[in-house]
Formats: structure tokens, C-alpha cells, sequence
């Protein structure tokens, strides 16, 4: 048990609080409000002063792809040369190059290669990470990548929420037997491991169908995981209703989504999550989150962190990005990438910090708090606190 004193400002993400202090117990918030009020049980606590910064929740990312070996630069290269992304993807390349590259490599270095990503999204003031599968394609080696990612929330200290994702259809196979192969053997073992919380499928050009989507997604719903999608990148495929009707978790990327498919979400609570630095990277517009907001929707931001379309360490400059193209305001920036985003998870005991929540946060280098998102490229992270212990930087 500890206090936090010499908080400049709180965001909780959705208050402000002056001269606060933090109590943890038990890796959770057991009490917190101005310091000059804090209860006299606590005053005899172990104290840790913050030294007069600003605090703000930890980031919650959640979206990523971060198991995964090899290099798409060459392809990043044609592509700023003005190739498109769906173009490789239809040619072989894309994402069945990481997947070769993936499946050739082993548990450990996998393992070692994830671990090093999560790291610099811990710097960047990230406590959970969401992280999907989805480039081994096969039950083996989707089942290994769940295995690396399971490892990856042992070792921690980020909290990892893991997915298992039905990417695209290997090649060489049958669409029918391959989305029998995931409905009948991978779901099943997924959940009988414990392997993933919840399933998402790619449903867009180069993926899966809307009526496969379903099929996956109910297959999920009956092994007890919860579900998400990739809904509405390049095409309007109707994913993000069939979400919504299926009460899934979030649907994510939402750029062909028109304002029907908002309605949906903010009447289901699904959270929609955008990921602005894949829709900068590949040239396309984003999806309007200001209007989204404004409709009702639960906005989230993520980094989609991969190898191909959203090669990004960092949460923040997501964040930015949707301050900057997507029109929200800083304040809802942050819920986009705290509150929200746990909710995205299903877990809104993160993400936040109020009493009974886990004491995740981050401390910036500054007495305004805000100020984090103000300067583009220079991290404003003093330290990152994870269940109230510090996990960055290093003691
Ligand atoms: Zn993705």
C-alpha cells in the first residue's frame, strides 16, 4: 500500500483534479481526491511524491498485431512510390509475406521480437496492449502465436488482453474448409487453453465474407469468447451492424462506415475503434470521429501496430493524428485512448483512474498534464506505473 502525493493535475480521463493524491492498495485505487483531503487512515501510509506533475491514466492500445517476424520495407517503399496495399495482398505478398516469414521463425524468437515492441509501447506510457494472432493462418501455428502472446502478459509488466484473429485464407486452401478448420478445431482449442479472450476476423476485400464473418464470430460467441472485427476498411461490407446485432466488443478501422452503421454502434455500445496511422500510412481518408462522437459512438484509438500498413511504436502520435484529422479535442483524445479503450477490451476497471480501478497511470514531464499531446516527437513520459508499482523507467 502506498499514497501518490506532488500531483499537479489528475485526469481521470473524464475530470480534472488539482493538488491530487492516489492511495493503492492491492494494485488498485482504494482512494483518491485532493491531497489536503486525504483520510487520516492514510496518512501514515508509505508516501511517494510525483514531484508537481500532471498524471494521466496509463494508454490502453487496443489494437495490435505485434507477434510477428520479417520486414515489409520494400513493400513500404512501392507503396510510397504509389502501389496499393490491396494490390500485394491480392499478389501473394502483404500479409502472406509476414505469414511465411512468421511461421519460419520459432516460439522464442517470436517471443524475443514481440517483447521488444511491447517495450517501446510501455515508453510511450501504454499499460495494456491488446494483441492479436493472425499470421500463422494454420491451427498450429495460430496456436503458437497465442502461446507467445500468452507469455507476452506473464512476463509483463503490461497487461496483454489477447485475440485470436481469422486473417485471410491461407493459400492453397478451400474457403470452406479453412473457415471449418477455424469454426470446428481453433475456436474450440483457443478456448479449452484459455488461449484468447476474444475473436476477430478481417472481414474486407482479401478476407472473409460478411456471411463467414457470422459464422466465425457465432462460433466465438458459443465457446464463451467475445468478438470483434476488422469492419469497413476498404469497402463497406456491413461487418460493423453485424457487430453491433451480435454485441460484440468493437469494430475497428471504420472508414468506408457511413452514418447508419453510428447509429448502430451507439445503440449497441460497441465501442468503434479507429486507427488513424494506418489510414495515414496507406493514403486514405480517415474516418470522420467527430461526427462519430457526436452520433453517440463510443470512439477508441489504436495503433494497429503490423508490419505493412501501420508500422508505429507510438499511441500518442494516433492520438494526435485524430486530434488533428479525425476533429476531436484533446480532452476526448485521451478517453479515445484510456477509457474507451478498455472498454474495447470489455474491462472498464482499466483505463481509468477512480476508486476500485487499477492503479495504471503514467506520469508526464510536466505540470500539465495535457501537455503530452502538445509537442509532436519528443516523449513527455516521466515514468509509467503499473498496479502502482513502477515498470518505467526501470528502478
Ligand atoms: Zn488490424
Amino acid at each position: 500500500m502506498k499514497v501518490f502525493t506532488g500531483i499537479s493535475a489528475l485526469y481521470t480521463p473524464f475530470e480534472r483534479l488539482e493538488q491530487a493524491a492516489i492511495a493503492v492498495r492491492d494494485g488498485r485505487i482504494s482512494w483518491m481526491g485532493p491531497e489536503g483531503a486525504l483520510p487520516a487512515e492514510y496518512r501514515s501510509w508509505p508516501r511517494e511524491d510525483l514531484g508537481g506533475r500532471g498524471v494521466l491514466p496509463g494508454l490502453v492500445d487496443a489494437h495490435t498485431h505485434l507477434v510477428y517476424a520479417g520486414s515489409r520495407l520494400e513493400e513500404y517503399l512501392r507503396r510510397a512510390q504509389g502501389e496499393s496495399y490491396e494490390a500485394f495482398l491480392e499478389a501473394g505478398g502483404g500479409i502472406h509475406r509476414t505469414v511465411r516469414a512468421t511461421q519460419a521463425a520459432s516460439e522464442e524468437e517470436l517471443l524475443n521480437l514481440a517483447r521488444a515492441r511491447l517495450r517501446k509501447l510501455l515508453a510511450g506510457g501504454v499499460t495494456t496492449v491488446e494483441i492479436k494472432s493472425g499470421y500463422g493462418l494454420t491451427v498450429e501455428h495460430e496456436i503458437r502465436l497465442l502461446r507467445v502472446i500468452r507469455r507476452l502478459g506473464e512476463e509483463g509488466p503490461c497487461r496483454v488482453f489477447p485475440t485470436f484473429l481469422a486473417h485471410v485464407i491461407p493459400t492453397g486452401w478451400e474457403r470452406e474448409a479453412y473457415i471449418q478448420a477455424i469454426t470446428e478445431e481453433l475456436i474450440p482449442e483457443v478456448a479449452r487453453g484459455r488461449l484468447a479472450e476474444a475473436v476477430d476476423v478481417f472481414c474486407d476485400r482479401g478476407g472473409f465474407t460478411l456471411d463467414e464473418t457470422r459464422q466465425i464470430l457465432e462460433a466465438a460467441l458459443r465457446h464463451g469468447l467475445r468478438i470483434k472485427a476488422h469492419a469497413e476498411q476498404f469497402e463497406r461490407t456491413g461487418a460493423t451492424r453485424l457487430l453491433s446485432e451480435l454485441g460484440g466488443l468493437s469494430a475497428d478501422h471504420l472508414e468506408a462506415t457511413i452514418p447508419e452503421d453510428w447509429k448502430a454502434l451507439a445503440q449497441s455500445g460497441t465501442v468503434g475503434v479507429i486507427l488513424p496511422v494506418a489510414a495515414v500510412v496507406l493514403r486514405k481518408p480517415l474516418p470522420d470521429a467527430r461526427r462519430m462522437w457526436d452520433a453517440g459512438v463510443k470512439v477508441a484509438v489504436a495503433t494497429d501496430h503490423n508490419p505493412g500498413s501501420s508500422p508505429v511504436y507510438s499511441l500518442l502520435l494516433a492520438l494526435q493524428l485524430a486530434v488533428a484529422l479525425g476533429g476531436l479535442s484533446v480532452e476526448e483524445a485521451l478517453v479515445a485512448g484510456t477509457a474507451n479503450a478498455a472498454l474495447a477490451l470489455g474491462k472498464p476497471e482499466l483505463g481509468r483512474l477512480i476508486n476500485g480501478a487499477m492503479a495504471d497511470f503514467l506520469v508526464v514531464n510536466s505540470r500539465e498534464a495535457l501537455e503530452l499531446f502538445y509537442w509532436w516527437g519528443d516523449s513527455m513520459v516521466h515514468s509509467v506505473y503499473v498496479a502502482g508499482e513502477r515498470v518505467y523507467p526501470h528502478q
